[in-house]
């Protein structure tokens, strides 16, 4: 979609530091990281949200999914634990409107958000 960061970033428009990427899915770092490490997943459709998923295909849904998963493996998060983040619209603090994930990890993490 024009004038949409994460579209930008997907067809790099805007470079970003990748760490995954297949048809569908891109994971990339988050430029301002609030956790040691801290990614973004984005699935490559333009959708404002998750409560937009819908407009995904089920098995789009489930790669984005199944790839936080893996990642989240990959880089050895699984062990010592994760935290998985989708902000939604303007009191979720949601500035960036094209679906995306935050991994957070490698730090412990306070329960309920603020
Ligand atoms: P949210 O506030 O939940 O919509 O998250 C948007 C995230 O995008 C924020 O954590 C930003 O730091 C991140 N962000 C903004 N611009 C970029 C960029 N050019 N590359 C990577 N991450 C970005
Ligand atoms: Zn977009």
């Amino acid at each position: 979609m024009k004038d949409c960061l994460f579209c930008k970033i997907i067809n790099k428009e805007i470079k970003s530091e990748i760490i995954y990427e297949s048809d569908n899915v891109l994971v990339f770092k988050d430029i301002n990281p609030h956790a040691p490490v801290h990614l973004l997943a984005v699935p490559k459709k333009h959708i404002n949200s998750i409560a937009e998923i819908d407009k995904l295909d089920s098995k789009q849904a489930l790669e984005l999914l199944s790839v936080i998963a893996k990642t989240a493996k990959d880089i050895g998060l699984d062990k010592s634990g994760f935290r998985v983040v989708t902000n939604t619209g303007s009191s979720a603090g949601q500035s960036v409107n094209h679906l995306h994930f935050h991994i957070l990890g490698k730090r412990n993490f306070k329960w309920p958000p603020g």
